[in-house]
């Protein structure tokens, strides 16, 4: 027999479905030629099941490939990894490189970072590094892989005790490791890369934070510089362009601006604090869910923030979760602060013995959990230890799934409506590993499909995506500046009533196991919050500002008649500016805290017994009657309208 014959041959998935043979340790590069010449010489990197990876790669049988060129979506991030290792090369021409040591320097959905121990450096001296970064561009080395043994590795590395560490762990995964090589450069790396340095677009330093190694605080503190690269330099103008309209829209600054809330490191770190102009925004939003589960038959429950972590063994989260969770000893027992409420709504729901007439049980709480992220990664409202969860479960009979569903799914779009929030949806179904019987996964699957085809709004379905014990729906939606948040989820559930036994009587009179959903119209209120900060830039609709209106004497001599009109709006969060200052100082006073309605009240406004309105959008008019606005008032605040509309037409 021939080499060739005796040669395995392994099949892998190509984007449009169709299979490609090919001989077993064909690589990614292998299989481009065999689709095509043409695509083989353009090919940059591949996509195994979804993971980019270098064009070197061998492919394994039964797996999605996808050849990734310069035309690719995913060609960005190889070229920024590519740019990544141009800043270490920098690094190390301009600076001691006997001191500094190299970490880690992955590609990032925005651009890139590069990890250094020992190196001294400022925003001051990004320039520089950027120019050097420029000639290595320009000097267009190309970027050679080698694959080498782990002694020689342990060799070239030598003086990096970083990469020795992650060297030690590759070691245990394979004989060889590869490096890439540019110029009088190299790295310990899996790349993949582009071909050369020339072919790295355009390449800016953005900033430099610290960083430790691992993300573990226990570890040493590293200098971490960020950067980014583009094809060009326009599109290089617009990521700019889009990170200062974040900026300024960031919720930390405006939440200290507005007084919003404030984290402080007295009071410990992810444990955000809300003052009352933050907290009088939150309640309208609890009130909001709050009206909303009322009109649904929801319960409100509580549960306390400590359990004995019993229970958290019992409901499975112990075994996955007790690394992000507080944990503490009091005497003989071991408790631990809530990550999630579940586990407390099962045990409420499990107290009680039901029928199935009893069906759906539905319970709601705010309920604040503790999760334990790495502190590096804590970042303002959108990554902290401490939330608040609108949560709601459910346990209901099979048969219900979708006209429960239905209801909660009404639910969600309506807050996402009344925020003029895009969205999207996604069905995740079945993964290989997941508990609950075929016969229950197949007509939940078949229920929650109908809920989306019946509304008329486009799904996505993510074959074999949802959790091992349950099928989701997910929401992601868009803020005002195009960028896509996770939104809601519905979650079934077919563990954990099994985990707490729980349990009705049937029609038939024997003992059945409910489904329990898992919902959340917001989410977390702090990521929610977040978003709203930003997608609103702090200009809240009235219904959720925290001052609504703002009265505004043009002298001392109407501070009076000022505080008489104030108390025409009594209804709503309104304050009289009574500083000695210029009518000009307090109409910028009141744009800068972001105040929807100004009224302004002078001589004549005093003499007519009338108002002067004007909007954050610099529009006035005269003449007002008190009831007439207060009137286009009420009915603003009543609809949730998203911006001032009294003057709007
Ligand atoms: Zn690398
Ligand atoms: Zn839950």
């Amino acid at each position: 027999m021939s080499e060739s014959d005796s040669q395995q041959r392994i099949a892998v998935v190509l984007p449009d479905g169709s299979e490609l043979e090919v001989d077993a340790g064909a690589t990614v590069e292998d299989c481009a030629y065999e689709i095509g010449p043409g695509l083989g010489s353009d090919t940059a990197a591949g996509k195994l099941d979804g993971e980019l990876v270098a064009k070197e790669e061998p492919v394994y049988d039964g797996a999605e490939l996808e050849i990734v060129t310069d035309g690719s979506e995913e060609y960005l991030r190889v070229m920024r990894h590519s740019a990544s290792h141009c800043l270490a090369q920098a690094v190390e021409r301009l600076y001691d490189d006997e001191e500094v040591k190299l970490a880690i320097g992955p590609p990032t959905d925005e651009g890139f970072y590069y990890d250094f121990d020992n190196l001294e450096i400022d925003e001051d001296d990004l320039a520089e590094l950027e120019r050097e970064i420029e000639e290595i561009v320009a000097e267009d080395y190309e970027i050679e892989r080698e694959d080498v043994s782990i002694v020689e590795a342990e060799q070239r590395l030598a003086d990096e005790p970083y990469k020795l560490e992650l060297l030690e762990e590759l070691a245990d995964e394979g004989d060889t490791v590869s490096f890439y090589k540019q110029g009088e450069w190299e790295d310990l790396c899996a790349g993949p890369h582009v071909d050369s340095t020339g072919e790295i677009g355009v390449v800016k330093l953005l900033e430099i934070a610290g960083a430790y190694w691992r993300g573990d605080e226990e570890n040493e503190m590293q200098t971490r510089i960020y950067g980014t690269a583009f094809e060009d330099e326009s599109n290089l103008e617009e990521f700019i362009e889009r990170k200062e309209e974040a900026e300024k829209r960031d919720h930390r600054r405006i939440g200290s601006e507005m007084n919003l809330f404030s984290i402080q490191d007295v009071t410990g770190p992810g444990l955000p604090l809300y003052h009352p102009a933050g907290k009088t925004v939150l309640k309208e939003l609890e009130d909001f869910v709050e009206d909303l589960n009322g009109d649904a038959g929801y319960d409100y429950v509580e549960t306390p923030h400590v359990f004995k972590t019993d229970l958290w063994h019992r409901s499975g989260h112990y075994e996955n979760y007790a690394d992000d969770m507080f944990i503490f000893d009091v005497g003989d027992d071991e408790f631990g602060l809530k990550p999630m409420n579940c586990p407390g709504h099962a045990a409420i729901f499990q107290d009680q013995s039901w029928s199935y007439r009893d069906l759906p049980i539905r319970y709601a709480e705010n309920g604040k959990v503790y999760r334990k992220e790495q502190r590096g990664e804590l970042s303002g409202l959108s990554r902290v230890w401490a939330f608040t969860i609108d949560d709601g479960h459910l346990f209901i009979r099979p048969d219900q799934i979708r006209s429960e569903v239905e209801e909660i799914m009404d639910m969600i779009t309506e807050v996402l409506e009344t925020f003029d929030l895009d969205y999207e949806m996604a069905l995740a179904t079945r993964p290989e590993k997941s508990v609950g019987s075929d016969e229950i996964w197949d007509r939940a699957e078949d229920q929650l499909e109908e809920v989306l085809e019946a509304r008329a709004h486009e799904y996505e379905i993510e074959e074999g995506d949802g959790a091992f014990y349950g099928p989701k729906i997910d929401f992601a939606f868009e803020d005002a500046i195009g960028r896509s948040w996770d939104g809601p989820t519905v979650q079934l559930d077919f563990n954990m009533p099994e985990r707490f036994d729980l349990d009705y009587v049937g029609k038939d009179n024997d003992h059945h196991q409910p489904v329990m959903i898992h919902r959340a119209l917001y989410g977390s209120y702090e990521r929610f919050f977040m978003m709203l900060i930003e997608h609103f830039e702090g200009r809240f609709p009235l219904w959720l500002a925290p001052e609504q209106v703002r009265v505004l004497p043009i002298s001392d001599d109407n501070l009076g008649y000022a505080h008489r009109v104030a108390n025409e709006f009594e209804e709503f969060r309104v304050e009289v500016d009574q500083r000695d200052s210029t009518l000009e100082r307090k109409i910028r006073a009141a744009h800068d805290d972001r105040v929807p309605y100004q009224i302004i009240v002078g001589d004549n406004e005093e003499d007519d017994g009338n108002i002067s309105v004007r909007d954050r959008f610099e529009d006035q008019e005269y003449d007002v009657e008190i009831d007439e606005f207060r009137e286009h008032l009420e009915a603003e605040r009543a609809e949730k309208r998203s911006e001032p509309d009294f003057l709007q037409g």
